[in-house]
């Protein structure tokens, strides 16, 4: 019988995981998972790579994951270090023969495989990788990848005609793995580096809580039926899935969500709303071939359309002052200062905060970038980027001029403007006028409300009658 690492990544679960079932298949498995502390190394804007949310829900989705298998008459080994010597030393320390794992698309990542697979050949060791990240399997696309239209809309339509999602992988009930492990426990934020303690999160981490939060959508709150008509809200935690954080770790397969949609419409209602809620995965999954067909260019300041050109600012002082949200425009503001607060931004909200970033401020666009892949709880290397690429006006929107007025923004989605005061309570004795308008108010109209610009509220960055026009 062959010894089998299986190297889990972003794939944390074991249902709907082919990597995993192919694995099991093969011999006796070794789970493994590694931490990187590289991951954790600050960038030189002062923020770490992966910060503390993301840290602190990758490790109750590994604590989960670890459960889970032991509840299966197997278990997670955890080793802290890098990645390639980890994984080799568990190699030889194991008599491993083949090492198995799931497919990421983009650049370290890849690399990071091509190194590995050419670190095994001298030992003999097998390197196989299955896909399992998305709800369409890339196999199954109707175009080879080069032809991927560049436009949503041309895509999903053609998909939609032509591919069928594939039916989900069981998840198994006991895991033959290999003898004598010294199997090692999930370690805490403070033990890998992090001081900051972050009390509870909003939806704690993990394929159990995943699969609940999933039944709750769906079945028990039936939130889904009106999903199309509260997807931009912004107060909440049901006025959309939240799965994306699962989703991000691999927690929950997309294809788990696809099919229980589909008996949702089968069972009990079949809208607008169910429709979107996978008209949105499949977003998701664009993003992820846009990623795979270009490359590292998701990442260049030019982006995928290759805008030498294009000039941006490079003011390190508003770029501090929008990441603690601090710019002055109440609606911005509020946004970041939730995300710091929670690793959480709902959809509108990040539409808004990276418009105003790229467009408005003309700031350089990947820094915001990067400071997302810091924060968000969610953090997908292909959803944030591509998706700043495409607000930035240089990734693959059809609507090259697409322009977010913020105040408008502000008015059609916090018309109140309570989300606004929610996150900025020094504005609470103001109408909603005079916060959403803050920068047109006179200097005593504030004071009688107790707001001086400059001392309890910042000065705006931005003038606010160019969005009067
Ligand atoms: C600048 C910017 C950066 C973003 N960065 C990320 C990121 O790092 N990770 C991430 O998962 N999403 C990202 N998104 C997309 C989107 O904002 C989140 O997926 C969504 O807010 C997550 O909340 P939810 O699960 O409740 O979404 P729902 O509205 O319930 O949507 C269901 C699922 O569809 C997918 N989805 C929805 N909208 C998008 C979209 N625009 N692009 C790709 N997938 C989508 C997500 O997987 C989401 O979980 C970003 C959007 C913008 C504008």
């Amino acid at each position: 019988m062959h010894n089998v690492l299986f190297w889990f990544r972003n794939d944390l679960r074991l249902h709907d995981n082919e990597a995993l079932v192919k694995a099991m298949e093969m011999g006796k498995v070794l789970p493994a998972f590694i931490i990187d502390p590289v991951e954790f190394k600050k960038t030189k804007y002062g923020f770490k790579r992966k910060g503390a949310f993301r840290v602190a829900f990758m490790l109750e989705t590994l604590a989960d994951l670890k459960r889970n298998l032991q509840n299966r008459g197997s278990d997670l080994i955890i080793k802290i270090g890098r990645t390639e010597d980890e994984l080799l030393k568990l190699i030889t320390q194991y008599n491993i023969s083949t090492l198995v794992t799931s497919k990421e698309v983009t650049q370290e990542e890849t690399t990071m495989e091509y190194e590995i697979s050419t670190r095994l050949k001298p030992l003999n060791v097998e390197m196989e990788i299955f896909w399992g990240a998305t709800l369409y399997h890339v196999r199954d696309l109707p175009f080879q990848l080069k032809f991927l239209p560049d436009v949503f809309t041309e895509f999903r339509t053609k998909i939609e005609q032509i591919t069928i999602v594939r039916s989900l992988f069981d998840t198994p009930e006991i895991i033959d793995t290999v003898e004598n492990i010294e199997f090692s426990k999930v370690p805490t934020l403070s033990e890998i580096g992090f001081q900051e303690s972050l009390g509870d999160l909003t939806f704690p981490g993990g394929e159990s809580h995943a699969l609940a939060r999933l039944n709750y959508y769906i079945w028990e709150s039936n939130s889904i039926e009106h999903y199309k008509e509260t997807r931009n809200e912004l107060i909440g935690n049901n006025f959309s899935s939240r799965l994306s954080s699962y989703l991000s770790l691999g927690a929950i397969s997309p294809r788990k969500i696809y099919w229980e949609i589909k008996k949702y419409e089968a069972e009990i209602i079949a809208n607008d709303s169910t429709y979107w809620l996978i008209f949105e995965l499949l977003w998701r999954d664009y993003f992820h071939f846009i990623s795979l067909k270009y490359g590292i260019r998701i990442f260049k300041r030019s982006g995928i359309r290759h805008l030498m050109n294009k000039k941006w600012r490079k003011n390190r002082s508003d770029f501090e002052r929008w990441m603690k949200g601090e710019t002055g425009v109440p609606f911005i503001d509020a946004n970041m200062r939730e995300l710091n607060a929670t690793g959480y931004m709902s959809n509108r909200g990040r539409q808004v905060v990276a418009s105003f970033f790229a467009k408005d401020l003309n700031l350089e666009w990947w820094w915001g970038a990067m400071y997302f892949e810091s924060q968000l709880i969610d953090y997908d290397v292909c959803s944030n980027w591509c998706n700043w690429n495409y607000i930035a006006g240089i990734g693959n929107d059809p609507r090259k001029d697409r322009y977010f007025n913020i105040l408008k923004q502000a008015y059609d989605y916090d018309p109140d403007a309570i989300y606004t005061k929610f996150w900025l309570p020094e504005l609470n004795k103001l109408s909603s006028t005079e916060v959403h308008e803050i920068g047109l108010q006179s200097e005593e109209s504030l004071a009688d409300k107790d707001v001086v610009l400059g001392n309890n509220y910042p000065v705006s960055l931005f003038p606010f009658d160019k969005w009067k026009k």
